[in-house]
């Protein structure tokens, strides 16, 4: 895990930010129109106040601006702490002793989020748990016979759009713009090689005769 220690060259460095909802708050009985009932998570107050302690406090959730002052006012009644809502647009980083509510990403040390997923610098280990996360297995399945000719230069790990074929996951996402796919069934390699239509004509020709 990367540490961020308060360097007074990097404005970032001197937030924590904080995500609200099932983070700070238990809306364990669905959204009610964006109400705030919820009660606080076990720790989250005694942890409010141990960061907003030692660094400037962000609270950035992604509710519409006219919850924030709701927000603001559970925050205070839970804490003691004062906040107060972002009424800045400019606003990039946040350095003062009240709680800031925000929908804003500013710059920060931290963030502490419910649906975070820490990046370190490895976009294969991520990737697979970013997949693992929103429901799909941590790895593609292979994408089918057609995608497996030995030889084509299409062969392997699926690029783009393709990455996100479903050989078996629980959810499918269509799949568009697979011309490798396509070519590949008639023996065409991917990306083709000079002459592949007049290869192909013949080849369907001898299919036809
Ligand atoms: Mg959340």
């Amino acid at each position: 895990m990367s540490v961020i220690p308060l360097d007074p060259a990097s404005p970032a460095s001197y937030a924590v930010g904080i995500d609200f909802d099932q983070t700070l708050v238990a809306h364990d009985d669905g959204w009610q129109d964006g109400r705030i009932y919820g009660a606080p998570i076990p720790g989250a107050i005694d942890s409010l106040h141990a960061l907003a302690g030692v660094r400037s406090v962000f609270i950035v959730t992604a509710r519409h601006p006219r919850f924030h002052p709701a927000v603001a006012t559970w925050l205070t009644r839970h804490s003691g702490l004062d906040a107060v809502v972002d009424d800045d647009p400019e606003r990039a980083y946040w350095q003062g002793e009240a709680l800031l509510v925000t929908n804003k990403k500013l710059g920060a040390a931290l963030y502490i989020d419910d649906r975070g997923l820490r990046f370190g610098g490895d976009w294969t280990t991520t990737l697979a748990q970013a997949r693992h996360a929103i429901g799909l297995a941590a790895h593609p399945a292979p994408t089918g016979p057609a995608d497996r000719v030995a030889g084509s230069p299409g062969h392997g790990a699926p690029q783009g759009r393709d990455a996100f074929a479903e050989g078996s996951g629980a959810v499918r996402v269509p799949v568009r713009g697979r011309p490798g796919a396509r070519l590949a069934a008639w023996g065409v390699p991917w990306p083709p090689t000079k002459g592949w239509r007049k290869r192909l004509a013949g080849h369907r020709q001898a299919e036809q005769d």
